[in-house]
């Protein structure tokens, strides 16, 4: 039998035009699936389950089957590749959908090989609930994390689904403004403990260049960005630090509560790398050393030194009291 690996991703495989202030790229490789496995594929051996269609650059395969990602599970099926546009004009931290063209992901119903149904880690990365429900109720063990991601189109068209898939994982990774929407809060703490009481373990908001908050049942956990210069495109910031949090736990075997907050540490350094160029040009061409070098960027970045010997704050007594 094929090799299992330590972590399975479904979501879509596209071509994205984005317009930054740096300017336009067209037909751009992406998808959350792919921003994912290549970030994950620093840290662990991950397995892509989506669909393309005839237009598929061979070399954009061959590009991921180098990086040691499992592609046996990426059909190419007649018809056009997933497609998305967006605009980050207005916020570099949320992208304005200009189109999204499903294409061969309309018709696409997974069917997972033996070793594939094994993983111990599931990631279902943002595309339709219907199909992250399919390939969570293919398992044929339940893995030790299942952790899933979406956006407003399925939160507008799909919401039945989404919301019965949230019942069934264990982390939910989501943007802020999604998380409003999806719970109908007006903040991150009320929307995060909404999410919660469906039974999650843990809800990772995503803030963009504020950082991300993990609201885990037992404590909270906020990381802040990475203070970069410069900001070439948003694109795939989401699904970089999905790859870099779940490839962390996956490659520690470890879901445990300081996991889980180095975790997110991780998950910011790759979302500082996917940001600095186009697409996947800077995450792919990562060394050990720059990601290490980021990562003790961000724990001297967020080093302070409690005060020793149980002593408070020197506050000054209050007036009225
Ligand atoms: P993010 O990491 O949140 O920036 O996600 C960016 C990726 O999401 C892009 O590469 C898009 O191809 C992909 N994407 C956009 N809309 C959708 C959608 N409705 N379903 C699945 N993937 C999408």
């Amino acid at each position: 039998m094929p090799e299992i690996p330590r972590m399975l991703v479904v979501g879509s495989v596209a071509y994205d035009s984005v317009d930054t202030p740096s300017g336009k790229n067209n037909d751009q490789l992406g998808g959350s699936a792919t921003y994912f496995s290549v970030s994950s594929s620093f840290l662990t051996n991950v397995a892509v389950v989506a669909v393309v269609g005839a237009d598929f650059d061979p070399g954009d395969r061959a590009m991921l089957s180098d990086r040691g990602i499992d592609t046996s599970g990426l059909v190419q099926v007649d018809g056009n590749t997933f497609r998305w546009s967006g605009s980050y004009r207005e916020d570099l931290n949320d992208a304005v959908t200009l189109e999204t063209q499903l294409n061969v992901f309309a018709d696409f119903s997974p069917e997972l090989g033996d070793a594939h149904k094994r993983s111990p880690f599931l990631f279902l990365a943002n595309i339709d609930p219907n199909l992250q429900g399919s390939v969570l109720s293919q398992m044929s063990t339940r893995p030790k994390m299942v952790a899933c991601d979406t956006m407003n189109l399925w939160i507008d068209n799909a919401r039945p689904a989404l919301v019965s898939l949230i019942n069934h994982v264990d982390i939910l990774l989501i943007n802020e403004a999604e998380a409003l929407q999806l719970t109908g809060c007006d903040g991150v703490a009320s929307a995060a403990e909404n999410l919660l009481e469906s039974g999650l373990k843990a809800v990772v908001i995503k803030r963009g260049e504020y950082g991300a908050v993990t609201f885990h049942r037992e404590f909270t956990f906020a990381v802040p960005a990475y203070p970069l210069i410069s900001v070439v495109d948003p694109t795939g910031a989401g699904d970089s630090f999905a790859g870099g949090f779940l490839g962390y736990l996956s490659s520690v075997d470890d879901t445990g509560h300081d996991a889980i907050r180095r975790a997110a540490v991780v998950g910011s350094v790759m979302a500082s790398f996917a940001v600095e160029s186009y697409g996947l040009d800077r995450l792919r061409s990562l060394s050990a050393s720059d990601i290490n070098a980021r990562f003790n960027a961000f724990v001297e970045l967020t080093r302070f030194h409690p005060l020793g010997g149980g002593q408070g704050l020197p506050v000054r007594p209050q007036f009225n009291n």
